[in-house]
C-alpha cells in the first residue's frame, strides 16, 4: 500500500525525527511504498497568501475561498500545493506526524492544510442545498482512505486524561481528527501520542518503537473511530444538529459525535 508521512519537526536529530526513521524503515520493510513530506526540510510555505494564486488579477480584493476555488479548477495552483496534492491521491494511508505545540499542530503543518486542503479538492464538494451540506464528514476527496496522528507531548499521559487539567487528549485532537481529516473523508483511526517526550531515554524509546510498530501493523485492519458520517441519518437537515435521542443519556460535548 501507499503511505504518505507528513512530517513536521525542524530538528532531524529529534525524538520526533527519530520516530519518523523508524516508521519509514517498519512500513518498507513491511512492503509498502512510503513517502515522507518533511516539511521543515522543503521549506514549506506556512501561509496562505495571495502568492498561492498567481492567476487572480493584479490589485483585486483576495477572497481566499473563491480564489482557491478558480485555482483549483482552472489548474492555477502553486507547483508546491499540486505535489502535496497528489501524494494526498497516490496515498493509501496518510500520516501526520508532529510535536504537541500550544496544543495543536506546529503552525507549518497547520499551514500545509490550509494551502493543500483546496476548495473543490477537500471542501466545497458536492450538493450544497437546503437539503444537503455536501460531501464532507466521512465523504470527500478521501474517502475509502486511512488517516492517523502520530505525535509527541511533553505533558504526562494524566494530564490529558478524562480529568486532567489540559483536557481529554480526544478533545484536544478532534479539530484535527474530525474537522481536518474525518471532514474531507479519511477513516481516522486513534493517534499515537508518546507523553513525557522530554524524558525519553534509550530503553524508554526502544518500547514506545516497538507499540508504533503494532499500530504501523494494524493500520490498515484497526477499526477507525466511529465518528457520526454527516449523511446517514443522525443529524438533523438543515440545522446539522444531531438528532435528539442519539448519544445517549448524559453524554455530551464532543464526545456526541462518536457513534
Ligand atoms: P526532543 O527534544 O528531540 O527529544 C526529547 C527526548 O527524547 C530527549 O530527552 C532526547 O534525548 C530523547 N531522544 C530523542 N531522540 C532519541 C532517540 N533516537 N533515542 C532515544 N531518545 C531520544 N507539550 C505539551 O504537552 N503541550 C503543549 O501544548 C506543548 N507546547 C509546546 C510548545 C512549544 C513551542 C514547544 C517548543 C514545546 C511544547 N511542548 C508542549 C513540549 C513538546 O511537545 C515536546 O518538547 C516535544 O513533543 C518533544 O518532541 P521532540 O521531537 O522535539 O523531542
Amino acid at each position: 500500500m501507499n503511505i504518505l508521512i507528513v512530517y513536521a519537526h525542524p530538528e532531524p536529530r529529534s525524538l520526533n525525527g527519530a520516530l519518523r526513521d523508524r516508521m519509514v524503515a517498519t512500513l518498507t520493510a513491511a512492503g509498502h511504498e512510503v513517502l515522507v513530506s518533511d516539511l521543515y526540510a522543503q521549506r514549506w510555505k506556512a501561509a496562505l497568501d495571495g502568492a498561492d494564486f498567481p492567476a487572480e488579477p493584479e490589485g483585486a480584493r483576495l477572497r481566499l475561498i473563491d480564489a482557491s476555488h478558480r485555482a483549483f479548477a482552472e489548474g492555477t495552483q502553486t507547483p508546491d500545493v499540486v505535489e502535496e496534492q497528489r501524494r494526498l491521491l497516490w496515498a493509501d494511508a496518510v500520516i501526520l506526524q508532529f510535536p504537541l505545540w500550544w496544543f495543536s499542530m506546529p503552525a507549518i503543518l497547520k499551514g500545509w492544510v490550509e494551502r493543500v486542503f483546496a476548495h473543490g479538492f477537500a471542501y466545497g464538494v458536492g450538493e450544497h442545498s437546503d437539503r444537503r451540506w455536501g460531501d464532507r464528514y466521512g465523504e470527500g476527496v478521501f474517502a475509502g482512505k486511512r488517516a492517523m496522528l502520530v505525535l509527541t507531548a511533553g505533558g504526562w499521559a494524566d494530564h490529558y486524561a478524562e480529568r486532567g487539567i489540559n483536557g481529554p487528549i480526544d478533545d484536544l485532537l478532534f479539530p484535527i481528527q474530525h474537522g481536518i481529516l474525518f471532514y474531507p473523508g479519511f477513516s481516522v483511526l486513534d493517534p499515537f501520542v508518546v507523553y513525557r517526550a522530554e524524558r525519553v531515554d534509550e530503553a524508554r524509546f526502544q518500547t514506545i518503537a516497538a507499540d508504533l510498530d503494532r499500530r504501523l501493523a494494524g493500520l490498515f485492519t484497526e477499526r477507525p473511530i466511529a465518528y457520526r458520517p454527516q449523511n446517514h441519518g443522525d443529524y438533523e437537515i438543515p440545522s446539522m444538529r444531531l438528532k435528539d435521542g442519539l448519544g445517549g443519556t448524559g453524554q455530551q460535548g464532543l464526545r456526541l459525535h462518536r457513534a
